[in-house]
Formats: C-alpha cells, structure tokens, sequence
C-alpha cells in the first residue's frame, strides 16, 4: 500500500508518499506559500532531482489537488491513479486530553480537534485546513490524525499538573501535554532495537534537540515526563524560545519595558532563546562559527543550552531511578557531536562515557549509532528522527 503522509502549516504544506512494503518514499515535497503571491509547489520524486513548479494556492484545497497532480504526473510523477493511494496520514499539533493514540478521521475526531484549536491557536486551524481540503478532495480514503501531544498522554498527575490553583486545570485544561511526541516515539523505539532490547525493559532518555527542543523520560516504552508543557515555549532554551524561566519575570518585564501580553509573549517566543542570549543567531552552526571566533555572547549561549540539557538529564534519571540509553536527535542532536559531548562529558558521574572518535563520527558515513564507549554504563545513541516514518507505521496500524 502506499500511504500519503501530510504536514500541513498555515501557509505551507509538507508531503511524503511512502510505500509501506518497503517504507521507501516515493516522493516527497512542500507547496509553499499557500495563500500568498508566488506560490510553488517543489517535488521531489525518488532518485530525481526536485523540481519547482510555480503555482496559484487560494488555499489548502488547491495546494493538495496540485500535489495529486505532480504525484500522478507523466513524467515527474510516481503513480498511476489516485486509488493507489490507500491512507492519508495527517500530522496534528495539538489532541489535548482527548487524544492518547492516533486515531482514524471522523466527524467526532474532526470535532475534537476543533475543540484543541484554543490549546494551540497557531498550529491546529492549519492542520484542520490539511485534513478538510484531503477530505473533500478523496472523501473514499481513509486518513488518520497522529498527534505530537498524543505520546505524552502516559504522564502520571504528579509530573503533568503544575502547582497552581487546579481550578485552572479543570476548567481551561492548563497542564503539561509535551510536544513532539512522534519523533520521542520513534528515536525511542529505534534505540530499543538497536540495543536489541524490549522497550518494556528499558529507562530512555530522548534529546530531540532542534530549533525546538524537547527532552523525554521514557521508562518502559511509555512517556513519563517531557520538558515541554503547556505549550512548546517550556523546557530548555530553544534557537529563539526562552526555556523556563521565573514566571514573576513576565510581569516585571511588562512593568518595566511597558509590554503587552501580546509583546511579551512575542519576546519569549521569537527573540529569547540561543537568539536572545547570543545576538548572533538562532543556528546553532552560527553560534558555533561565532564562539570559534571568540564571541563571547555566542560561547555563553551555548553553555547556558548544554547545561540546561544537563540539568533535565540529570532530572529525569532520578524521575526514572537510573537510565539505560540517551538518545540524540533532530537538526541539532543529529549533526553536532560538540553539543553532545558538551552534555555527556559532565554526566560521567552517571556511568555516561562517550568514545570521541564515534561521536566525531556522526554524521558521516553513518547517520545512526552508538556514540558511546563499549564498557559505557549508559549507552548513548544517534538516531535520525523520522516523524514522516512514525505517521505512516501509525496509520498502517489503525487501518
Ligand atoms: P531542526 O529544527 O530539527 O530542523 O533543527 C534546526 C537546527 O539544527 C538549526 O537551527 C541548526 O542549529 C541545527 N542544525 C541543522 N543542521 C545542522 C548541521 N548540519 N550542522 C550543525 N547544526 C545543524
């Protein structure tokens, strides 16, 4: 079967047809700037170069029926007709406490989500605008929402409720849900198997560490704490999110600096972070660039994010009473062996040794493995988060 995977933002749209015999992608691409001027769909179809095909998307309904073309396409396409097509797999910020699995699309789901759009205001109205607009257009295919909260749904009361009034809690759903959930899942479930382990038997800790970053606690395949909360503004310090910080610290900014609610949020969403600290720049290669040339803001920066992935390290094995395995990924986790030795070399207390040749190694030849040293108390992994992979393993389930 070949499922289609979408990711849809307010004005873009990611996409990925993957064939489930072999999980190999098939085609892949994003329609950019939907309801913008100069709108264009690029496609990439397997083994060929991308191509870009310039475009009219009013909305999202136009940017997916010119996503069906490009994959039923002649000569860049990669199948014959649409009923090839036998799931659709939607990507869903935001299922609230409705949601601890992934579930296939219905009128009632369809509602729910909804109900989620006041948790997440800037990410659910897209992801409705992706399933609507697929939907209306292969209303005889099945489609599924895999929600990044949807992981996180196992936290126990006492790591997801936070210590205000829980009138709060009940009556406007203020919690911790977590975020990237697909991606803890996948990366946790993958070192598992490298560790040729049952899940069941092991204490993980994840390090999805991007331009949003998120740590997990994963103790017997389930999610038991995560540093994202009640939105993906809580945890470590992010390329240009601040991480947690004192909560008095918002009402005397907004004193001093005469700050609405709105700029304030805007401040720690969009200018703290790496960003904020440095002046550089929310990348991390920037920063790294930077500190190499004696920036010193830049070198600071980097020293504030690798300590607080400590500190949350450090917290989450003691939440789990030892761990197994520690496991780096996304942009940052993936490709910068110095961010990963900067964390593990203070953890050598916990039985973390990292073998410096391996570490360099990743990426290289190889994308994926250990990083750790063979007499290692803890293993430390590398393993490349395929949230795409997760989405299609999910919906083959369901259906
Ligand atoms: P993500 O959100 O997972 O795409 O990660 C984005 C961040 O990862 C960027 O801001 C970079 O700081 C970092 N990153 C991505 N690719 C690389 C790379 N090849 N080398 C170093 N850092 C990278």
């Amino acid at each position: 079967m070949k499922i289609l995977v979408i990711n849809a933002g307010s004005s873009s749209l990611k996409y990925q047809l993957v064939n489930t015999e072999d999980e190999s992608v098939l085609a892949k691409g994003n329609a950019e700037r939907i309801g913008i001027a100069d709108s264009c769909l690029k496609h990439t179809p397997a083994g060929k170069d991308r191509i870009e095909l310039k475009a009219e998307f009013n909305d999202h309904k136009d940017a997916i029926k010119m996503v069906l073309e490009a994959l039923l396409h002649p000569e860049y396409g990669v199948i014959k007709d649409v009923s090839e097509i036998g799931a659709v797999g939607h990507r869903v910020v935001h299922g609230g406490e409705e949601f601890s699995a992934s579930t296939l699309i219905n009128d009632e789901v369809m509602e729910a989500i909804r109900k989620n759009v006041e948790l997440a205001p800037l990410h659910n109205p897209a992801n409705i605008m992706g399933i609507e607009a697929c939907r209306s257009i292969m209303p005889n295919t099945p489609m599924s929402a895999v929600f990044d909260t949807a992981f996180h749904q196992t936290m126990p009361e006492k790591a997801f409720l936070y210590a205000v009034p829980y009138e709060a809690y009940e009556k406007y759903g203020v919690r911790r849900y977590g975020f990237h959930g697909t991606s803890h899942k996948y990366v946790a479930l993958r070192a598992a198997k490298l560790l040729n382990r049952p899940i069941e038997s092991l204490k993980i800790i994840t390090c999805h560490l991007g331009n949003g970053s998120s740590i997990t606690a994963v103790q017997n395949g389930k999610s038991i704490d995560t540093s994202m909360g009640f939105t993906p503004l809580e945890g470590v310090p992010m390329g240009t999110r601040s991480g947690n910080i004192d909560p008095a610290i918002i009402s005397y900014m907004m004193e001093k600096q005469q700050l609405t609610s709105e700029e304030v949020n805007e401040t720690l969403n969009k200018r703290s972070g790496v960003l904020g600290l440095s002046g550089v720049s929310s990348d991390f290669r920037d920063l790294s660039t930077a500190a190499e040339k004696g920036v010193r803001r830049a070198k600071i920066a980097l020293d504030v994010f690798i300590y607080q992935v400590e500190k949350f390290i450090g917290a989450y094995a003691a939440a789990m009473g030892g761990i197994d395995c520690i496991v780096f990924t996304a942009g940052i986790g993936e490709n910068t062996p110095e961010i990963r030795e900067g964390v593990c070399s203070d953890l050598a207390f916990m039985g973390v040794k990292i073998d410096k040749e391996r570490n360099a190694s990743i990426p290289g030849m190889i994308k994926e493995g250990f990083i750790s040293t063979d007499d290692s108390k803890v293993a430390v992994l590398v393993v490349p988060t395929n949230e795409e992979l997760m989405i299609v393993r999910e919906t083959m389930e369901l259906l």
